[in-house]
């Protein structure tokens, strides 16, 4: 691109756009990154300059950028029709989708509800749940409340906000929030209970558990993360302890929504992270991935279970009166089908395990950095920590902005990376080389010593 033409890009930007979770004070200071294209794991901005994407687009991107089968399967679809509304009428993509992905979600999930980002797969999911027992005890059924964890992430909308437990995001907004029983997730870097894993016999789950004694018949269901807290610094839970979680929201007859909008489609190995501890969730939300990271698409899946509780005749009102415009999207749907092909034929799990070992075996020597306090790893999602004293794992200064000024240095050495305050995030494309990872490793290994030797 001309760089007249990019200049007036670049003025546009900073004149007319709002970026997300962007201090835009500071965004106005420098000129953006402008990406104009992708091939494979890169993004390519409108000098033609290529990066590594690091972070699949924010977590959404599976198969790499300009995926031909994908490209294919959705202009096809255009060439028929890009978009018909689920209220009332069906639609060809949508229901193919939902049998798709039944196929291939943790076994009990036979309903999918659709929509179009993963705060309103959220959403769906609690107000199905709060619903549910509202469906089956009446209007004075006091299974009314949600149990959530400390540092949880599960999207913007206020909904979601209030199960949400990350301060800097969610405080300012607490008066417009429903409150929750919020007790601990695992963080064991920095374990509250001063203990290792396995000594600590997994402390940190009593909490769960003395809530749910408590309380069980006025929670309608516990939501969680399953395996990895992602937004929430990459804090990866140990073994069991999903399916401790798990048990006791079936002892006390309470419901289990598993946000899999981040861990979902084999990020984490596999293709949704419940399987790893055979846990089966009574809902599931599920987006970013699912589209392979083309279009806004999500779903929430429940139980026949769940979904017989509300079927009824019309004047009893147990209907689920939710849904959005584009509910159900042919184009997102399309996207959808042609990435699960993509799993089926290319073997991508398969091949993925290869690479998982590779990341585990390489983050090793990120261990032995004078900063870098911990290196966590769940799958293909891994996130380095980085601290100002190692011994004592004091955190630096806010202002410091060290997270920031490695990405900074990363992208000067062509990856992109965006960080969690001080956690350097990896999260690569399924599809990425065993080469570009490990360029992907050595640019960010590099980046760390530049700015954290100083
Ligand atoms: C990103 C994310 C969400 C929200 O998804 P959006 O599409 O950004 O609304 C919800 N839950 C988890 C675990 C996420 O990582």
């Amino acid at each position: 691109m001309a760089s007249n033409d990019v200049a007036r890009l670049i003025e546009a930007d900073h004149k007319c756009l709002w970026h997300p979770f962007t201090q835009m004070k500071e965004w106005l200071n420098e000129p953006p990154l402008i990406i104009a294209a992708g091939e494979g794991s890169y993004l390519i901005d409108v000098y033609g300059r290529r990066y590594l994407d690091g972070v699949s687009s924010l977590w959404v991107n599976l198969h790499g950028h300009k995926r031909k089968e994908i490209d294919e399967a959705v202009k096809a679809q255009i060439d028929k029709i890009s978009h018909s509304t689920l209220l009332g009428l069906a639609n060809v993509p949508s229901i193919e989708l939902a049998k798709a992905l039944i196929e291939v979600a943790p076994a009990g999930l036979t309903r999918v509800f659709f929509s179009d980002n993963g705060s309103t797969a959220v959403e769906i999911g609690l107000k199905i749940a709060f619903q549910y027992w509202r469906n089956l005890q009446g209007q004075g059924s006091r299974k009314t409340r949600f149990v959530s964890f400390f540092n949880a992430y599960h999207g913007d909308t206020l909904g979601a906000v209030s199960v949400g437990g990350i301060d800097v995001f969610h405080s300012i907004y607490k008066p417009l929030l429903f409150e929750t029983f919020k007790v601990e997730y695992p963080h064991c870097y920095r374990c509250s209970h001063g203990s290792t894993y396995p000594e600590c016999k997994m402390a940190c789950s009593n909490a769960l558990e003395t809530v749910l004694r408590c309380y069980a018949d006025e929670i309608a269901a516990v939501i969680i993360e399953p395996l990895v807290q992602c937004a929430g610094g990459i804090l990866t839970a140990p073994p069991g302890f999903l399916s401790v979680v798990a048990d006791r929201c079936k002892e006390h007859r309470v419901l289990l929504i598993a946000d899999e909008v981040a861990v979902g489609f084999g990020r984490t190995g596999t293709m949704f992270a419940c399987e790893q501890e055979g846990v089966r969730p009574d809902i599931i939300a599920l987006a970013k991935g699912i589209t392979a990271g083309y279009l806004p698409l999500a779903a929430t899946l429940v139980t026949e279970e769940i979904f017989n509780a509300f079927l009824a005749d019309y004047a009893e009102m147990k209907t689920f009166f939710h849904g959005h415009s584009y509910t159900g999207n042919a184009l997102g749907c399309a996207a959808g089908l042609a990435s699960l092909e993509i799993f089926k034929r290319d073997r991508t799990l398969e091949h993925l395990a290869i690479k998982i070992r590779h990341l585990e075996d390489r983050l090793r020597s990120f261990r032995d950095l004078g900063h870098v306090g911990d290196v966590r790893q769940k799958g293909f999602i891994a996130g380095i920590e980085l601290v100002e004293d190692k011994a004592t794992k004091k955190m630096y200064p806010v202002e410091r902005r060290m997270g920031h000024t490695v990405i900074m240095a990363a992208r000067r050495k062509g990856l992109i990376l965006r960080p969690l305050g001080d956690v350097i995030v990896l999260m690569p494309p399924l599809s990425i080389s065993i080469e570009e990872l490990d360029q992907l490793l050595d640019i960010t290994y590099a980046s760390i010593i530049e700015v954290t030797d100083t």
